[in-house]
């Protein structure tokens, strides 16, 4: 059997008549920005996250990266302030910081669940923070009841990355509507993908929405008057038109994920690989939309490896942490443990909505004759 980590041609197989019918209204309308298909999309998407206000703009870097422009340019953020987030997070998080002249201070995960340990938040507190970056990573909800009254006592913005998890639940709201503004990419392997690039940021706030949607188009909201330096990141409108499509089936493509998930769980009894944080979304604690299907492994490249002899496909998320990536040689001396053995031993094992049961036991039964 061949079961690549994730297949896009099948995935949009799965809707590609009504995506195709949507993509060719676009193209015979003439019109291919800023339109209808824009609008009805971000309407849509703020009332499934349920927010006031929706944002299209060209990727989930731009969407992160506008946000903290638009708070600095409102005064709420200055250069050299400080926003925590956490270490073991994809870089353009990251990025989105420094690229506005702020500090992201890294802060450890925890290896149970591979999320934000809240217990650290106060020790890197200073009196530079003003911002949490709060990163749903590989799908599981990282919104707790700690990081809303640590946000709320220290009077701290509170944005989340929910780049990894499209209509992820916590209490009965959707992650991207917790905290001051959420930005959202629609990267084609994503929960929710677009057929190239596309990204969005959710607020109840008017004013920012405002700001972000003008400073992606140039720092203009009336043609050919420049209030701010703006620019140019905006979503189109074939984009927005697949999205409006797909996102009619996220709901039941993210349950497929978790009947998949919970397979995995309950099956997967090989002494020499870790579930992490298994128990806590498997008794339905945390909510979870697996993005990724994370595993550790002591001896990962090997399990890799073995899988791949086997016809499995595996990916690493991520195989290099941000402190020791060669654009940040300023964190090299930097010693985070927890993160830097989640990118030795994590290993991303097929889990998406087009695996038939077949395709699930057969990885279940590789992975269980793994030996080394
Ligand atoms: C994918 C991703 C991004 C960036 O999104 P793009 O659309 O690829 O720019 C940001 N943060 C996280 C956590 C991501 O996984």
């Amino acid at each position: 059997m061949r079961i690549p980590y994730l297949s896009l041609q099948k995935v949009t197989a799965q809707h590609q008549d009504e995506i195709e019918a949507a993509v060719k209204q676009v193209i015979e309308s003439g019109w291919y920005l800023q339109g209808e298909a824009t609008r009805r999309f971000e309407n849509d998407y703020a009332r499934f996250i349920g927010t006031q206000c929706c944002v299209g703009c060209g990727n989930g870097l731009d969407a992160l990266t506008l946000i903290f422009r638009a708070y600095k340019e409102l005064g709420k953020l200055r250069n050299g302030d400080e926003v925590i987030v956490p270490a073991n997070t994809y870089i353009a998080s990251i990025l989105s910081i420094t690229e506005n002249g702020l500090k992201p201070v890294l802060v450890e995960p925890r290896i149970d669940t591979l999320e934000l340990d809240y217990s650290q938040l106060e020790t890197h507190l200073s009196d530079r923070t003003r911002a949490v970056l709060l990163v749903h990573l590989y799908g599981r909800c990282a919104m707790t009841q700690q990081v809303a009254d640590f946000c709320h006592r220290r009077h701290l913005l509170l944005i989340e990355d929910n780049a990894q998890a499209h209509g992820c639940m916590y209490g009965g709201r959707r992650t991207g509507s917790f905290g001051d503004a959420a930005a959202h990419s629609f990267y084609p392997g994503k929960n929710l993908g677009a057929l190239g690039d596309a990204g969005a940021i959710t607020t109840d706030d008017a004013s920012l929405a405002d700001l972000c949607r003008a400073l992606g188009n140039y720092g203009s909201s009336r043609k050919y008057v420049f209030p701010y330096k703006g620019r140019n990141s905006r979503m189109d409108e074939i984009q927005a038109a697949v999205l409006s499509v797909k996102l009619r089936y996220l709901d039941t493509d993210n349950r497929r994920r978790w009947q998949i998930a919970t397979y995995y769980a309950q099956h997967i009894s090989n002494p020499k690989i870790t579930l992490p944080g298994a128990e806590a979304w498997m008794c339905g604690d945390v909510n979870h939309v697996f993005h990724i299907f994370p595993v550790l492994c002591a001896c990962r490249n090997e399990l890799q490896e073995y899988l791949k002899q086997k016809g499995i496909g595996t990916m690493i998320h991520y195989p290099i942490p941000p402190h020791q990536q060669e654009c940040y040689p300023e964190w090299h001396s930097l010693s985070l443990p927890i993160t830097e053995r989640i990118h030795r031993e994590e290993l991303s094992i097929p889990c998406n909505q087009t695996m038939t049961d077949e395709e699930v036991r057969y990885v279940v039964d590789v992975i269980n004759r793994f030996e080394k």
